[in-house]
Parts: structure tokens; C-alpha cells; sequence
């Protein structure tokens, strides 16, 4: 075998959610390992991120009591993923459920605290085997563990918030449960404040509990600033990895195997352009950029699902500023998203891949606004509507419009106000009656999630009558990228033929998703990212 720099166990690229399964796998099998971190922040989207784990049938479920089942799980995924590719076999599907007891019990061994978002459902529960609340999250924790790690966490969002405050406090002064919510995180927040604690959520709660688990516990190395940069195999199998570190090239020998879980191409705008047709808008990391996919291909990984991502609307940036991905407020009353003809192209509500979907068939180059009224900018709290600068330089660069009329902001959007106003008449009347005859928006348990129950009687309709009328530019945003390395059941890379490339193995975006062209439920991407990281490390240990 060649001479390496360094050698351990296993080698890991990247440092977010695929990467910390599999280093939680690898702890607790006692292998050695590291994660190389190509940036000078560890953590990637998934740190950044929402944090939720979409876990079907887990352990906190049937402490809680709440029915669920490998079958249920099983036929839901069935139903909505399919099986139309090698991501989503049925052996894979069946990997990810049975592993997932694995990975929740696994990490509360090493202290890490999970709570379920009880109230947030799969995205189409209604079809078989759907339930509400299989998404887990870690627990809000005092981030001062990290020492000076904390600094270097690609952190984004430093608050001790939950998945289930998000959707509430988005209503915390028009409703009680709003505000109820919106109290108990202020509560929560002064808690951690008064203790002398720095608390973190979601995305961020999950990396910090993870490193805990792994490096601070488990003795996994973590390098940041070493990108992966080629895979060195010999005899057909992929035997370490050469970095760049501290300005020179070094090599990283991988006994057991190399897990490339460096994420999606997110910000490789070249890579964006020919797999998918349009620029950019990702939320996702920054250091996204897909050479860990390309590293896989040229050791002869087939690939999947390259034309697809985590897509969601978002509001256009002011400048070079990032897209800011919206969820809650194109569900909740009193608005619509309209093509740039002023017409409705598909329930605003739905899951943000399916509106991402719908918007890339309907019109992938074009322009699209999000419009509320006077009672959905004072009702709800917009993320994207808080900061007074970006509104006025949204404002100037023309990708926001306000107006006492209807007519009168159809144009300054340069649309046909006879057009607009019709489409507003229109929603008004389904508005009314409580019944969305043209998209059905309001009809499933998910867009009521994120719906305003004390607007009756459809809490996701509300007409559009009160001015002044707003108007924000709506682009095709994702959170990242779904497409790449081609695995099987224990995340081992495979080539066009089916054989395994030994030595070889991907998790998380790096890899085409167990999800395939859907998003079953919240947590859909972190959840089998950090399921199948674990797995590859189990069969690394098993392997030998
Ligand atoms: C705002 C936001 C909210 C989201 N909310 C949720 C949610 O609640 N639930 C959910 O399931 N999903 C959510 N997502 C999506 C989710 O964050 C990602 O799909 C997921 O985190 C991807 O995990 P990963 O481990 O594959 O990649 P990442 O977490 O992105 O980690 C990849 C890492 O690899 C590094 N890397 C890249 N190239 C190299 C290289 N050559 N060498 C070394 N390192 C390299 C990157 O810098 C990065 O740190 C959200 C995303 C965003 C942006």
C-alpha cells in the first residue's frame, strides 16, 4: 500500500450532517477517523439549516406513543418516492427505516438530546401510511461547549429556536398559540442568557450536539481548510485521499474507506447551468461547489438524479445578496404567487419541492411576486420583509412594489391589470366559499401547518382586498442540490453496472437521495444523510 501522511480508519470529506453520522458510526464501532472540511467553517448547509430529521417510525414516536410503523413508513415512501431509480430501491428505503432506531439510540449514547416536532406532518399525509410528527431535532443547547470551535460553525441562525416555533411565531401577534409561542421562546432565550449559556437551535443545535458526540467525545478529527482534491486508488479500490492542508499537498490513507459527504453542487454555477438549465439562487453552503460528486465520478461512480434539487421559492436578493427561502408566508392568508402575466401557476402552500417543480415547468425563466395585502404584511411576520434596507434596495432594483391598488401595482410589474385583477377576483371568491377550485390550496394537512386557523373557514385563503398591496420578486431557490453518486443500502458507491467500487462510499447531497425527486416530510435530506453515514460505517467495521 502507499505511503500516506496520515492514515486512519476511515476518511471523511466534509463536515456536515452525512459526515457526522458517519463519524458517529465510526466512534462507536472504535474505529479511528477524521473529517476533512474543505472551507475554514465546518458544519455546511446542514448547520445552517432547519436542522429537522425526518425519521419515520423513531424511538421519541414510541416513547410518545404515536403509532407508526416500518410497513406504514414503507408504503408512504412508496407512494411518494417511488422506485423509478437506484436511489430509490426498495432495499434502500428499507436501509434507511430499519437504521433509524440505530442512529437515534447510537447518538443519545453520546449525549445527544433529541425533541420531536410533534405538530409538523409528512408533506402528503393523506396518502397511505402518512402520519404527522416523524420529524426529530436536536434539542436547544448551550453552544459554549464548542470552545473555539464555536467560531469557526457555519452558524447562520445563533437562537435557541425550534422546529414548531418557526410556524407559530410567524403568527405570535394574530393569534394566541402565536403568541403563546412566540412567549415561550423569549422564556427559553432568557433562560439560556441567565444561565450564562449561549443556545442554539435547529441546524446549529444539531452540529454542536454532533461534534460533542464525535470529536469532543468520540476523538474524531475534525481539519477544516482541506479540501478534498483526488481520490487515490489502488487495484480498483479507492485506498485515501489527497488534500491540500496548510498550503501543501498531503495525503490521507483510508484503511477501512473513504465517505465522500461533501455535500451538493449548490454554488458551482457551471455545474447549476448544465445540469439544470438556470443560475443559481441556493441557500445552500457556500462551500457546495460539487467536487466531492466529481471525485466520485472520475473513480467511476455512476450518477443520478443530477437534474434535480431541494427547490423552494425564495425572494430575490437586493444585489449579490442570497435568495431568502420562504416557506410559512406563501401559505398563509391574505396572499398569492403569480407568474409574471399576474396568473396562478399552483398551490402556493404545497411543499416547496413541488413548488419549485411547478415553477420550473411552468416557466423557468421567467419572473414571479408573491403578493399579500394590507393583512398579510400586519398579521404576519414575512422573514423577508423585516429588514427595512434590503425592502429599500429591493425597492430601487425594481423586485419590490407596493401600491393602494391592484390596478396599480399590476403596473409597476409591468402586467395587464384587467389580467391581475381577475386572478385577485378569482382567489377572492375560493377565498370565500373556502375552497380553492383551481389548486386545492388549503385542502391537505400540510399547508394547514402553515395556515392561520383563526381565518375561517379555509386557513390558508384569505382575500386580497385591503391595500396597500406588496409585491416581492419570487425566484426558483433551493436548499441545495439532491443529485449524485449512485450507493446501495450500505451507502457503497457503485459504478454504472452495479458492482461496487470497494473502498468507496457516499452519503448526504454528495449522494443521488433515497428521497429521489419528492420530499416525503420535514428533515427529508438530513435524515437519510445521516442514516446512511451510519451505515457505511457499521459495514466499514463489519467489512474489515
Ligand atoms: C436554510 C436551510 C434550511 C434547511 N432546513 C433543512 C431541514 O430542516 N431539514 C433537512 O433535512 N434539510 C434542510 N435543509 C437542507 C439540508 O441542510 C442539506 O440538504 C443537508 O444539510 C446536506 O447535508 P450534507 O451532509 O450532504 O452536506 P453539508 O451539510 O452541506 O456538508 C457538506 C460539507 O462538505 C464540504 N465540502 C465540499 N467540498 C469539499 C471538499 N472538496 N473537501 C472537503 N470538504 C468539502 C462543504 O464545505 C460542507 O461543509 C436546509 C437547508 C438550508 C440552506
Amino acid at each position: 500500500m502507499a505511503n500516506f501522511d496520515h492514515t486512519f480508519d476511515v476518511v471523511i470529506v466534509g463536515s456536515g450532517g452525512a459526515a457526522m453520522g458517519t463519524a458517529l458510526g465510526a466512534v462507536d464501532e472504535k474505529l479511528s477517523v477524521v473529517m476533512l472540511e474543505g472551507t475554514d467553517k465546518w458544519g455546511g448547509s446542514t448547520a445552517m439549516s432547519g436542522g429537522g430529521m425526518w425519521l419515520p417510525n423513531n424511538p421519541l414516536m414510541q416513547r410518545d406513543g404515536v403509532a407508526d410503523s416500518r410497513e406504514a413508513a414503507l408504503t408512504y415512501m412508496e407512494e411518494c418516492v417511488g422506485s423509478d431509480y437506484r436511489a430509490t430501491s426498495r432495499a434502500r428505503k428499507e436501509a434507511f427505516v430499519d437504521s433509524v432506531g440505530d442512529l437515534v439510540h447510537t447518538a443519545e449514547k453520546y449525549g445527544v438530546k433529541f425533541v420531536r416536532a410533534a405538530e409538523y406532518p409528512d408533506y402528503y399525509p393523506e396518502l397511505p401510511g402518512g402520519r404527522i410528527g416523524r420529524a426529530i431535532e436536536v434539542k436547544p443547547l448551550d453552544s459554549k461547549v464548542l470552545g473555539e470551535w464555536y467560531d469557526t460553525m457555519r452558524l447562520t441562525a445563533p437562537l435557541p429556536i425550534m422546529t414548531d416555533d418557526v410556524w407559530l411565531i410567524q403568527r405570535a401577534w394574530s393569534t394566541w398559540a402565536g403568541f403563546k409561542r412566540g412567549a415561550s421562546l423569549v422564556r427559553r432565550m432568557l433562560g439560556f442568557v441567565a444561565t450564562g449559556k449561549r443556545g442554539v437551535g435547529i441546524g446549529a443545535a444539531f452540529a454542536t450536539a454532533f461534534f460533542q458526540a464525535v470529536v469532543a467525545k468520540g476523538g474524531a478529527q475534525l481539519w477544516l481548510d482541506s479540501p478534498a482534491e483526488e481520490l487515490i486508488v489502488e487495484d480498483g479500490r479507492v485506498v485515501g485521499v489527497r488534500i491540500t492542508r496548510n498550503g501543501r499537498t498531503e495525503t490521507v490513507g483510508a484503511t477501512r474507506g473513504v465517505m465522500l459527504a461533501g455535500g451538493g453542487f449548490d454554488r458551482n454555477d457551471e455545474m447549476r447551468r448544465e445540469h439544470h438549465g438556470i443560475d443559481q439562487e441556493s441557500s445552500g453552503n457556500p462551500g457546495n461547489l460539487g467536487v466531492p460528486i466529481s471525485l466520485g465520478e472520475r473513480a467511476g461512480a455512476a450518477l443520478e438524479l443530477m437534474d434535480d434539487a431541494w427547490w423552494g421559492a425564495s425572494i430575490d436578493g437586493a444585489g449579490d445578496s442570497d435568495p431568502s427561502f420562504i416557506v410559512g408566508e406563501r401559505a398563509l392568508p391574505y396572499s398569492i404567487m403569480v407568474d409574471q402575466h399576474g396568473e396562478r401557476f399552483a398551490n402556493e402552500a404545497e411543499s416547496y419541492v413541488d413548488l419549485g417543480h411547478h415553477m420550473l415547468e411552468h416557466d423557468k425563466d421567467g419572473a414571479y411576486w408573491i403578493i399579500g395585502d394590507a393583512r398579510h404584511a400586519r398579521r404576519y411576520m414575512r422573514t423577508y420583509a423585516i429588514d427595512p434596507r434590503a425592502n429599500k434596495a429591493l425597492k430601487a432594483e425594481g423586485k419590490l412594489a407596493q401600491a393602494k391598488s391592484i390596478e396599480e401595482l399590476a403596473t409597476k410589474l409591468s402586467m395587464d391589470p384587467a389580467r391581475l385583477r381577475a386572478t385577485v377576483d378569482r382567489f377572492n371568491g375560493f377565498a370565500r366559499a373556502g375552497i380553492d377550485d383551481d389548486f386545492a390550496r388549503g385542502k391537505s394537512a400540510y399547508d394547514r401547518y402553515y395556515g392561520d386557523p383563526s381565518v375561517v373557514p379555509n386557513a390558508n385563503l384569505g382575500p386580497l382586498e385591503k391595500g396597500p398591496f406588496t409585491a416581492y420578486r419570487v425566484v426558483i431557490g433551493d436548499l441545495g442540490t439532491k443529485g449524485g453518486v449512485v450507493t446501495d443500502e450500505f451507502a457503497r458507491a457503485l459504478r454504472e453496472d452495479g458492482s461496487v467500487i470497494e473502498g468507496l462510499y457516499s452519503a448526504g447531497n454528495n449522494s443521488a437521495s433515497v428521497m429521489g425527486r419528492t420530499y416525503p416530510g420535514p428533515g427529508s435530506t438530513i435524515g437519510p444523510a445521516a442514516v446512511f453515514g451510519l451505515r457505511a460505517a457499521r459495514f466499514m467495521a463489519s467489512a474489515g
